[in-house]
């Protein structure tokens, strides 16, 4: 496993690189979570390729870049054994020179939901997305469901500027008490980590319902909110019951739809989601 900064470094790592690359990029910090994309990218690619960096643009002003956890140290042992074959970690200086002024932005699908609550947070997604996909050249590209409006965003964006790459989305994995893996959850105290169960019961218990026939969104979005509201350290800032595609809410599920949610506990903030109709 080799590890790069420098983009001629890569550009001469990537051309002895046998296809298809698939390529997992991250923000560090990583879990079993971030591991499970790496695994799937290894079985179905010849090549599978890491990037790590925290990008400042995805980040608002008050959003926690500088204190984003970090070990890079770390990382790279948990990938060692993974027969990953390179690691970029760029600089945000590399990533990023002097006088930039080149932005990506997806539309409809980043307005909503994490858009709405986020503003700006997808176009720093998707433009250093494109730019890894630009330096990296990947055939698969693995991203997790976890992030399901961030996936949504990446999948439109290689459609519209031509990527010639597959979108693939991974299952979310969680902690044995069902709290999504996240590298945030790090910020928890323990009163918290066991206040942050509720994001997965109260989606857990909306999936029982729409199991037992309930197909009216708002009693869906209502049942994941009385439950929330039932744990005094969470204060949730959305619910939602979209379309998987678009993100729009819907008034009626047809077919299949997307729970998601965002709750702060404590200071922490934390996304879930769960795909209903499948
Ligand atoms: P991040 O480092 O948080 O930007 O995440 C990098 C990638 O890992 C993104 O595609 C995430 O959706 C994915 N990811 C994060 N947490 C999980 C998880 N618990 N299960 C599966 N994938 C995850």
């Amino acid at each position: 496993m080799k590890t790069i900064i420098t983009l001629d470094e890569l550009r001469n790592a990537r051309q002895m690189l046998k296809g298809p690359v698939g390529l997992v990029p991250t923000m560090g910090f990583l879990h079993a979570g971030h591991i499970s994309l790496v695994r799937q990218a290894h079985q179905e690619c010849a090549s599978t390729v890491v990037s790590i960096f925290v990008n400042p643009t995805q980040f608002g002003p008050k959003e926690d870049l500088a204190a984003y956890p970090r070990d890079l140290k770390h990382d790279l042992a948990l990938l060692t054994p993974e027969g990953v074959d390179l690691v970029w970690a760029p600089t945000p200086e590399i990533m990023y020179p002097a006088g930039y002024q080149t932005w990506v932005t997806v539309d409809e699908v980043s307005q909503p939901l994490e858009g709405g609550m986020r503003p700006g947070h997808f176009r720093g997604v998707a433009t250093v997305v494109a730019k890894l996909f630009n330096a990296i050249q990947p055939q698969k590209a693995y991203f997790g469901q976890k992030d399901a409006q961030q996936a949504a965003v990446i999948r439109r964006m290689a459609l519209d500027l031509h990527f010639p790459l597959e979108v693939v989305v991974c299952p979310t994995l969680r902690e044995p008490d069902g709290l999504a893996m996240s590298s945030r959850n790090v910020y928890l105290s323990s009163e918290e980590r066991r206040a942050a169960t509720i994001l997965y019961r109260s989606l857990t218990t909306a999936r029982n319902a729409f199991e037992q026939g309930e197909r009216d969104t708002s009693h869906i979005r209502a049942i994941m909110m009385d439950i929330l509201n039932s744990e005094p350290v969470a204060r949730p800032q959305y619910v939602s019951c979209a379309d998987l595609n678009t993100m729009q809410e819907l008034e009626i599920i047809t077919d299949r739809a997307l729970l998601s949610m965002a709750v702060y506990i404590g200071k922490t903030r934390l996304i879930d989601n769960i795909i209903l109709g499948e």
